[in-house]
């Protein structure tokens, strides 16, 4: 079975400074945008997410349920036959996507609200290695699933915090998540420019 398909709506990460110079790896915020870029739309697809960015990455015992605010648990497991639970497994990472997308969108400038970093270290879903850092996920069975994809954003937002407020991009229309400002700016995308750039034009009329 061919899994490890090319993630072409994946952003990549620009090799900022601050990226060459640091031994830290990125793992949890590419794991984050693998679950926004290309979200599991199968119980199968979404074991598979868990196993290799937090199980395999010993961050997390494997997940025997996930849990959105709206909904009820939903079981994973070989026990759990592939064709049910699909439209339930859908709703729920969809629903946990929007609200990942959404703190991150509040997270951008002007509201710059970071409330979910200090969730993520109050809910115990982010921990200190040692010392100054690094921050490192560790989210729990029973958080949420939109907290335990916030948890790898925190992880690294808190590791990275110059990189993300000058990087970071997410369009304030369609949610999109990019690295290069010199774009669209931080708040827009190629398809929903920032009002600001719309130039005006100037007339060369003289004056009389
Ligand atoms: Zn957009």
């Amino acid at each position: 079975m061919r899994q490890e398909d090319s993630h072409p709506s994946i952003p990549t990460l620009p090799s900022a400074p601050s990226l060459v110079a640091s031994d830290h790896d990125r793992r949890a915020l590419l794991a984050a945008l693998t679950f926004v870029g290309k979200p599991p739309r199968s119980a199968a697809a979404l074991e598979s997410w868990f196993e290799k960015h937090l199980v395999s990455a010993g961050r997390m015992q494997r997940p025997a349920y996930v849990a959105e605010g709206f909904s009820k648990r939903v079981a994973l497991g070989p026990q759990v036959p592939a064709d049910r639970g699909a439209s339930e497994i859908e709703a729920l990472v969809d629903a946990a996507r929007l609200r990942v997308l959404a703190s991150l969108r509040a997270f951008m400038p002007p509201a710059t609200n970071d409330r979910f970093l200090a969730a993520a270290i109050d809910g115990g879903r982010v921990r200190c290695a040692g010392g100054p850092g690094p921050w490192e996920p560790c989210p729990h069975e029973e958080d949420l699933l939109s907290d335990i994809v916030l948890s790898l954003f925190a992880a690294d937002i808190l590791n990275f915090r110059e990189f993300h407020d000058a990087y970071l991009c997410v369009c304030k229309t369609c949610f999109r998540i990019d690295f290069d400002p010199s774009q669209s700016g931080r708040t827009g995308c190629p398809e929903h420019q920032p009002t600001a750039t719309v130039s005006v034009m100037r007339r060369g009329r003289p004056s009389l």
